[in-house]
């Protein structure tokens, strides 16, 4: 029989909007929530079982699923998200994309969503902090449309309006979108759910779509069935006093055992070890002096955990792992590795611009954007901006392509004068949307000017 795993959650957004807020009300909502049913930390994620939610969600229950609970990622924002991989795809199933209903769509609410669109991760809209709107009466950990029928009816009015903007905004972008009670077809449409991450107003809502969705995901793939062999992602490699060399991990299938062999690999090839210790928080209550960990023999997807093993020296946060049994299995994956790797090499172009970005997900994301929009690409890659990327981007034919992108990556010594002596023009930026902007911008004008020169 098929065992259905934890879906996992990542929570994107632009700075300030509420990310971190949201993260911590829902992982200490109220205690009989807790009570029923344990909300637990795991290693860089918190675990919010079914019967925990439903308790949030008493009021308005009225889902049928079968999906053990979420599985929130601690880390919240879209680098966390596009670092966080899996085969095929972003290691979170499903997002949450939160937005200040009092600003609107902002720089990362955009770049946020172009991530989204690329990975294709279905996602709830969060419309936060509806208790600063003018005149709203909060009401704790209420459900929206409850709190929301109890507001006088120009206050209901304000709310209205920014979710009308909210619609607008995401409809310019291609999803059709609608504050959820009003949605039939969750597949087709986005949920738009107000909530306040500050109050609670609005979570058990937000929480029952989520497992609704999931659910409903389900349904149709069956990338939360728990297959045997063990995956999972690196989040970060640690040395931990008296243990050694550890790294954080967010399992995502399989069940991971003491004493496996286990590949992981990266940019760098692939390094073979084994799990000498697998570790898990302990509860607050049986905290001892000595160890904020405990032992386990065992640990099956969805889970954050920490493991410990020898020669992992260089393991870079995002790298995948996975049991592997015979030399064959090794071979495979490596080649399944590199393949990846590859993949994003090939498809470029003869002539085209040099694309150099901090992660393997930003760099699909930019990929993807300049695609849309019909600029060519003649190499792309993770890492700084080298002279060789210099010498790469000057031998365009075209002046408009002799350009360099550079996403969250730095210029190594250098460079800068290269690129002055061969004329290549290099773009960076620690926001996709602004680099996209940028560059866009300087590529119109230039066209303009040759127009006129003509
Ligand atoms: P992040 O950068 O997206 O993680 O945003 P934070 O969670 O750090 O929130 C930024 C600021 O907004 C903090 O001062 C929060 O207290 C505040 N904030 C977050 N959510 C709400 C909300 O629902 N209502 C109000 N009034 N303030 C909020």
């Amino acid at each position: 029989m098929k065992v259905l795993r934890t879906p996992i959650v990542a929570v994107l957004g632009h700075v300030d909007h509420g990310k971190t807020t949201l993260l911590d009300r829902i992982r200490r909502s109220n205690v009989t929530a807790r009570e029923a049913g344990g909300i637990t930390q795991h290693i860089g994620a918190t675990e919010i079982p079914l019967s925990a939610i439903k308790e949030i969600c008493k009021d308005i229950w009225n889902v049928n699923v079968v999906i053990p609970g979420l599985l929130f990622i601690d880390t919240p924002g879209h680098k966390a998200f596009t670092n966080l991989r899996r085969r095929g795809g972003a290691l979170a199933d499903l997002a949450i994309l939160i937005v200040d209903i009092n600003e609107g769509f902002k720089p990362q609410t955009e770049e946020a969503l172009m991530i989204l669109k690329t990975f294709k991760t279905p996602f709830i809209v969060a419309a936060n902090k509806i208790d600063k709107i003018p005149g709203w009466q909060s009401n704790e950990g209420m459900p929206f449309m409850k709190s929301y029928a109890m507001q006088d009816e120009v206050v209901r009015q304000r709310l209205d309006n920014r979710i009308y903007e909210l619609i607008g905004e995401l409809y310019q972008r291609g999803f059709s979108a609608d504050r959820f009670d009003r949605i039939r077809d969750f597949t087709r449409n986005v949920a738009i759910v107000p909530i306040s991450a500050l109050t609670g107003e609005g979570i058990p809502e937000l929480l029952m779509l989520l497992v609704g969705l999931a659910q409903r995901y389900l349904e149709k793939s069956l990338r939360l069935h728990v297959e045997g062999k063990a995956r999972g992602t690196v989040l970060e490699v640690k040395e931990e006093k008296g243990l050694g060399l550890t790294f954080d991990a967010i399992l995502y299938d399989g069940t991971l055992r003491v004493g496996d062999r286990i590949a992981i690999g990266g940019v760098e090839g692939v390094i073979v070890t084994h799990v000498r210790g697998i570790l898990r928080p302990r509860p607050a209550k049986e905290m001892r002096l000595e160890s904020r960990f405990k032992s386990v023999e065992s640990v099956t997807a969805a889970a954050g955990i920490k493991v410990v093993a020898p020669d992992i020296e260089g393991v870079l946060a995002g790298s995948e792992f996975e049991v592997v049994e015979s030399d064959e299995d090794i071979k495979a994956f490596e080649q399944r590795i590199k393949q990846e790797y590859q993949e994003i090499a090939i498809e470029t172009d003869e002539e085209g611009v040099v694309i150099k970005t901090d992660t393997l997900g930003s760099l699909e994301a930019l990929i993807n954007e300049f695609r849309e929009l019909g600029i060519p690409i003649k190499k792309a890659d993770v890492g700084d901006i080298t002279k060789k990327d210099v010498v790469e981007a000057s031998a365009n034919r075209d002046e408009l392509n002799r350009v360099i992108i550079g996403f969250n990556v730095k210029l190594l010594p250098g460079v800068e004068e290269e690129a002055a002596k061969y004329g290549v023009r290099i773009f960076t930026d620690q926001i996709i949307y602004s680099l996209i902007d940028n560059f866009t911008q300087w590529r119109d004008e230039e066209k303009r000017l040759r127009e006129r020169q003509k």
